[in-house]
């Protein structure tokens, strides 16, 4: 059979062999899941701490389906502001002690929203080599042709790059204004779990009158007080341009957001077209994050309970003889370097009972394959030591530890 669909049913059995198969999960997200009707113990999701099964939370999102409906029936200009969204952004903005907030449908778009809307093609951008892929992404939607790149979290380097673009900087743009710079930065790297120097890029950022973004997704919920994040973390409140987060990780629900300046925000919900051209989040959505912002601004045991998690699950990986990276934060990488090795092991892991994925090219390096073990708040001791073992006996049959 030859038809114009030939190219896909070659590239996609390469990408199946080389690639991944996409589990499918019959229950809710938890310490355990439901995976062909076997219960795994769940050590790689993101849902940090424990709220996308959060009774209070799923409760909230029912209340708001009685009252309200489903789907907030059209983009949030025309008639889809939900009062819920007004309010969500009300509490998001108070909880990251930042003037103002806008919820998009999710972190990736809110990357897209910030950097296609702030910056035009003429703009300039610097970015760390590691930028998570939406980052990416966003500086090739918004056609910007002065790109640069510094090495992963080396000042030095951003320093070398920021002096390199300062005639570039002084050169006007079509419009006769001088161009803009951002540097932008992962709060914390995904797949490392380490954290960007903010102070220092702040202090960099002040002294060559450059634009900061930091796209904080696994950093809410998870890095400082109550979870507020890493501008919170590194008391750095109001110094940070462009603060991007996602509802979809800690917060346990889905969407994305950007908090800073009210003019900033006020420009978004003007200018950005993923706010003008799609719809926002759903009420449930809406009403479930509400209830999620609650909880952690009178409590943080839960965050407490999640760094405890993880820093017991490391110190076990250590112990192990396992290298676990340098991680700051709960993302534990169990390197594995080999691409296929890390197949095998993540393959019987499942078989003793435990889920977590491979970790491969494009999301890391070829030869950096690992496991990304996440730890979460609603993990016993028990459920860790469990995950600990089945990996030590998994790496001693791979020759991974002895
Ligand atoms: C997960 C992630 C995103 C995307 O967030 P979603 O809400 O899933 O769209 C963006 N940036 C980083 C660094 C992430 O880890």
């Amino acid at each position: 059979m030859s038809n114009h669909l030939n190219t896909f049913y070659r590239d996609i059995e390469k990408a199946i062999v080389v690639g991944r198969t996409i589990p499918t999960v019959s229950s809710s997200q938890g310490a355990y899941l439901t995976i062909a009707e076997k219960k795994k113990l769940n050590f790689c999701s993101n849902n940090y701490l424990g709220f996308a099964q959060d009774k209070r939370i799923r409760h909230a999102a029912i209340r708001a389906i009685k009252r309200y409906g489903v789907g907030p029936g059209a983009v949030r200009v025309i008639t889809g502001t939900n009062i819920l969204h007004v309010k969500l952004e009300e509490k998001l903005a108070t909880f990251k002690k930042a003037e103002a907030a806008i919820v998009f449908q999710g972190g990736y778009v809110a990357n897209l929203a910030a950097i296609q809307t702030f910056l035009g093609k003429e703009d300039i951008v610097v970015s760390d080599e590691l930028n998570h892929a939406s980052i990416i992404d966003a500086i090739r939607l918004a056609q910007i042709k002065n790109k640069f790149v510094y090495k992963h979290c080396d000042m030095v380097d951003l320093e070398r790059v920021l002096k390199e673009i300062a005639t570039l900087r002084k050169t006007p743009k079509n419009n006769g204004q001088l161009p803009l710079v951002l540097i932008v930065t992962d709060g914390v790297f995904s797949m490392d779990g380490d954290c960007a120097p903010l102070p220092q890029i702040v202090k960099l950022a002040k002294r060559y009158q450059a634009l900061t973004m930091v796209d904080d997704a696994h950093g809410e919920g998870v890095l400082g007080d109550h979870g507020r994040g890493i501008v919170d973390h590194f008391d750095l409140h109001g110094q940070i341009d462009i603060d991007v987060g996602t509802l979809s990780k800690a917060f346990g629900v889905m969407g994305g957001f950007i908090t800073g300046r009210k003019v900033l925000i006020d420009y978004l919900r003007q200018k950005a077209r993923q706010f003008l051209f799609s719809t926002g989040i759903t009420i449930p959505d809406a009403a479930a994050l509400i209830a999620a912002v609650d909880i952690l601004e009178k409590s943080d045991s839960r965050v407490k309970t999640l760094w405890k998690n993880a820093n017991y699950l490391k110190k076990r990986f250590t112990e192990l003889g396992f290298d676990i990276g340098n991680s700051e934060t709960p993302i534990t990488p169990v390197m594995l370097g080999d691409e296929e090795l890390a197949g095998t092991f993540s393959q019987k892991l499942l078989e003793n009972g435990v889920f977590a994925t491979r970790i491969v090219f494009p999301m890391v390096l070829r030869g950096k394959a690992r496991i990304r073990v996440m730890p979460s708040a609603v993990h016993t001791k028990k459920d860790l030591d469990f995950g600990a073992k089945v990996f030590h006996r998994v790496g001693k049959q791979l020759g991974v530890v002895v």
